[in-house]
């Protein structure tokens, strides 16, 4: 299957915590003629700043498997323990803009059974130290957390041979510009996903490699 047949399905934006995947989904919403961007349910609690309805639906763990239970949600997932869902609402696109996903690899594989419309881009951190530092909070994360998420970023790069596009997010400018042309079906103006595909391998090795060096709490 190309993405040639995918110029109307949601486009799902993945990649690990912190990786500014927010950032790019609202940089295209702001477009609001051709994107929507589709606001999550999730357990979790507002930061400060966050809306109610705008950055998420904030709802009770009772109210969350009500709707898991309605089959309300086209994927959800648990992530750092807390759940997250899409609502199947939010797909319906029926005004010819493009929906925007911004979830985590296990909602993007639950997608890419339910929705075969749909096109993933997974966004890399353009290096392992900037990927260590967005991980790393404000320096207020204990050692331990700091390589738990480490973990979970590995297993996410992992993945990245299941998404149709990669993307290193250097530049938000120039990451917001692929997306627009892999929306528009110009998936070649994204870059050279065999490239892509390798810096994501070396930076799970680089992971693997500083958890056994540095951190002995996750080490392969
Ligand atoms: P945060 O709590 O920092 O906003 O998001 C934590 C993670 O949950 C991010 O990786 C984000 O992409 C993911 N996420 C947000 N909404 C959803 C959703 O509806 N489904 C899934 N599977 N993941 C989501």
């Amino acid at each position: 299957m190309t993405w040639e047949t995918h110029d109307d399905g949601p486009i799902v934006l993945a990649g690990p915590t912190g990786v500014g995947k927010t950032t790019v989904a609202r940089a295209l919403a702001a477009d609001r003629d051709r994107f929507v961007f589709s606001v999550s349910a999730t357990t979790r609690r507002p930061r400060p700043g966050e809306r109610d309805g705008a950055d998420y639906e904030f709802v009770s763990r009772e109210e969350f498997e009500r709707m898991v239970g309605a089959g309300e949600f086209a994927e959800w997932a648990r992530v750092h323990d807390q759940l997250y869902g899409t609502p199947l609402r939010n797909l319906a696109g029926d005004d010819g803009r493009r929906v925007l996903l911004d979830i985590d690899v296990q909602g993007a594989a639950q997608v890419r059974g339910n929705v075969p419309s749909a096109v993933f881009v997974f966004l890399l951190p353009p290096s392992l130290g900037t990927l260590l530092t967005r991980l790393s909070g404000r320096g207020t994360e204990p050692r331990n957390e700091i390589a738990r998420r480490l973990g979970v970023a590995r297993d996410e790069l992992a993945r990245v041979p299941e998404f149709d596009h990669v993307l290193v997010n250097d530049d938000l400018d120039a990451t917001v510009a692929a997306v627009r042309a892999i929306a528009r079906g110009d998936g070649s103006a994204a870059g050279s996903p065999g490239a892509a595909r390798e810096e994501a391998e070396a930076l799970r090795r680089g992971i693997s490699t500083l958890l056994a060096r540095d951190f002995d709490i996750l080490s392969e």
